[in-house]
């Protein structure tokens, strides 16, 4: 039995993922048939297998997409090689990449064609990682973060470029940024880290958290990168943690001595999840929350989403009234309605 559990504030749901599962809570609305997504909309075993059983079809080649069918792509960025054969063979493509990642691309393809050879810190084979790097292949080398540098050589010294996946540890981030500015005193970086603000904001939370307790717990996906990030900076400050994709993952022997849980969750958690932990945990001293920082980042649906259901209300609307709509549709008012409240009503 635990005696408190401090539950991390920020957690969960980042901007990115509040779009992401909107989008395509909106494209399951719209269409009979089933909606194809290249990739897993967001790495999240719940909410994936929530979308499974409402006719929601995830593919890892775009050419498993029928001819004609509509396509989402996910919220970890795609090459372009998939966005232009998405577009060849769907009848419409919605591109619910995370303007975080959107920001990262520009940068990758802006800096190869200024001659820069591009060094870029990324776990490989992640989704994120493939489609920036498929930017400019022959421009940019992958470097995971605990292998370093190791024997990447430019064909400019004073032409050389770091960037970063957007989910990575700080810590790990960090270090290779130091050992690159050492070995390259030109080296360029985008002025203010790729690292996102979910990502830092998380993994300060557990930080913060680390001092006040005696297990972390993290609620997320094996696949998720920022999940697996939080493990380790709880790790990194000899505390010891456990990512958890549901309460009864936990094992009563990580339970053993404990008084106090720090309890968080990766950018793609649903929070009743986490709900569920405290419920599983059932604290003699019941539980807090723990705040560090409060998030207000809000990132509009898709454009051509908003484009999509604009023309089709403007339609209906024209064929059943004649005049246009006195009162917004959802589409106007994304904003007053959470990712939470799209998955309840899927
Ligand atoms: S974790 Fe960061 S980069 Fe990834 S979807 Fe969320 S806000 Fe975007």
């Amino acid at each position: 039995m635990v005696d408190r559990v401090l539950v991390a504030e920020p957690r969960g749901f980042c901007a990115g993922v509040e779009m992401a599962i909107k989008a395509l809570t909106w494209m399951v609305r719209i269409f009979d048939g089933p909606v194809y997504c290249y990739h897993e909309i967001v790495h999240n075993e719940w909410v994936v297998k929530a979308f499974e059983r409402v006719g929601v079809v995830f593919v890892d080649h775009i050419d498993q997409v029928p001819e004609g069918a509509p396509v989402m792509l996910s919220a970890h960025g795609s090459a372009p090689e998939v966005v232009a054969g998405a577009q060849d063979r769907a009848a419409i493509v919605i591109d619910a990449v995370c303007p975080l990642v959107t920001k990262v691309h520009h940068e990758v393809k802006r800096m190869a064609e200024k001659g820069f050879d591009i060094l870029y810190i990324g776990h490989e084979g992640h989704d994120e990682a493939v489609g920036t790097v498929a930017e400019a292949p022959e421009s940019i080398t992958l470097i995971e973060p605990e292998l370093g540098l190791g024997a990447f050589e430019p064909s400019d010294p004073e032409k050389v470029a770091l960037l970063a996946q957007t989910t990575l540890g700080v810590y790990e981030w960090q270090e290779v940024m130091d050992s690159a500015q050492t070995r390259y005193p030109d080296l360029w970086t985008a002025r203010r880290s790729d690292l996102c603000y979910a990502t830092t904001n998380r993994q300060s939370a557990v930080q913060a958290l680390v001092e006040h307790a005696d297990l972390i717990l993290v609620v997320g996906s094996e696949n998720s990168s920022n999940t697996q990030a939080l493990v380790r900076v709880a790790l990194e400050h000899g505390v010891p943690a456990h990512r958890i994709d549901s309460a009864d993952r936990i094992r009563d022997d990580w339970l053993e001595g404990i008084s106090v849980v720090g309890l968080t969750a990766g950018a793609s958690a649903p929070d009743h999840l986490v709900q569920a932990v405290i419920d599983r945990l059932d604290p003699t001293l019941g539980f807090e929350l723990f705040s560090v920082t409060e998030e207000e980042e809000y990132f509009p649906l898709p454009p051509q989403l908003r484009n999509f259901v604009g023309v089709l209300q403007a339609m209906i609307e024209a064929s059943v009234t004649a005049r246009p709509a006195r009162e917004p549709g959802l589409i106007e008012t994304d904003r007053s309605w959470t990712a939470t409240e799209a998955l309840d009503i899927l």
